[in-house]
């Protein structure tokens, strides 16, 4: 797969292809572990769960692997585990750019962490703003631009559906780029929130376009945010590649045993029920707040809201006395005077809901649009 391999950093193709590596024996299957220099005692005091704490985890779970290809619709040989979505965008951008060459693209207003990588890589970084007049639509001539003018453009990085603007990029647009792109950049797609979008990962585009990179989180869709576990999906080549660099363990023995649980087929119902109550809940709060007056409410395919709205700041102040955070996004840049408003449940809603409609009904006039 020349496509991809003349992409990565020579460096990086010359390491020894290390992980995902074989799999390691199941502790259950070894009477006696003298290899790896770990104590044999449990920690202090005593593993109140029952886990192997002084044994180290599996590299790359084989059991985990399966139940991930299963929850995201795709073949296993083409999933990393990281920890969460921000190592695996470090992790791309230092397996792909070469510091004080190559660079990467972002479409802001975006989630921060996208760019973060790029600068402990030294890697130069393209802004090619999202389209605010057209719904905050991908920018493909813009984006176009840079890579005809940078050949060290190596890693484009789209937010689909996007934080904090909340919209899916059209599955057109980002495929259109794929092609364009095939031989000279990889196109990674953070899917963290497309279970809430009613539409089909572009996991599964993977095949007609290889340089096409998905990442997924078992943090917003799970409900697994406090345990951190990301999973590329992408060509097996790509796999290979940034599987050297991956760290050996990047799950922990609690973990693995806490994710485990959660991605049985009762948890996957479990997951999917909730995102269905969510919804709907997303509808009414919707709903409600374009109906007071002032509110821009655009239109959401995550679980969020982004909403334009006068004196974002004081809402946000007004917000925390009542005991409610919200996300104020004024200072972000092309996002307006807006806010960004998880959604909870339906009693979190309604006593934010209340916090808001206070805000507009006593604010001025003065409503700014997203
Ligand atoms: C919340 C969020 C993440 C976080 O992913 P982790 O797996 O928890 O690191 C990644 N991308 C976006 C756009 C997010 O909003």
């Amino acid at each position: 797969m020349d496509e991809i391999t003349r992409l990565a950093r020579p460096e990086i193709l010359e390491m020894a292809a290390s992980g995902p590596g074989p799999a390691v024996q199941p502790e259950r299957d070894v009477l006696t572990r003298l290899d790896a220099n770990e104590n044999p005692y449990p920690p202090f005091p005593g593993t109140v769960d029952g886990l192997p704490h002084n044994r180290y985890p599996e590299p790359q779970p084989g059991h985990l692997l399966d139940r991930f290809a299963e929850c995201f619709g795709t073949p296993r040989e083409r999933l990393l585990i990281t920890r969460g979505v921000d190592e695996a965008m470090d992790l791309l951008v230092r397996a792909f750019c070469a510091a004080g060459r190559d660079s990467i693209l972002i479409c802001p207003p975006v989630f921060g962490r996208h760019a973060v990588s790029a600068r402990v890589q030294s890697v130069a970084i393209h802004e090619v703003p999202l389209r605010g007049d057209a719904g905050f639509e991908l920018d493909l001539d813009g984006i176009l631009d840079v890579h005809r003018s940078d050949p060290g453009l190596k890693v484009v990085f789209l937010c689909t559906p996007n934080d904090p603007t909340g919209n899916l990029a059209r599955r057109a647009d980002v495929l259109a780029l794929c092609s364009e792109l095939l031989g000279k950049a990889l196109v990674v797609a953070d899917q963290t929130y497309v279970e809430y979008s009613g539409d089909p990962p572009l996991s599964r585009d993977i095949d007609a376009h290889p340089n096409l990179v998905v990442l997924r989180t078992l943090s917003k869709e799970y409900s697994l945010a406090g345990e951190q576990v990301g999973v590329v999906v992408a060509h097996p080549e790509v796999v290979g590649i940034v599987g050297r660099i991956v760290i050996p363990r990047p799950l922990t023995q609690s973990t693995i045993a806490t994710v485990t649980a959660a991605v049985t087929p009762a948890g996957i119902e479990y997951a999917h029920a909730n995102i269905r109550r969510l919804l709907k809940e997303r509808r009414r709060v919707e709903d409600t707040l374009t109906a007071m007056p002032g509110t821009r409410v655009h239109p959401s395919d995550a679980n969020f809201l982004l909403v334009g709205v006068a004196r974002p700041q004081e809402l946000t102040q007004r917000m925390r006395r009542a005991g409610i955070r919200i996300l104020d996004c004024s200072a972000v840049p092309g996002a307006g005077d807006s806010v960004r408003i998880s959604i909870g449940t339906y009693r979190q809603n309604d006593a934010m809901l209340a916090v808001f409609e206070a805000h507009t009904a006593f604010g001025g006039p003065t409503a700014t649009s997203v």
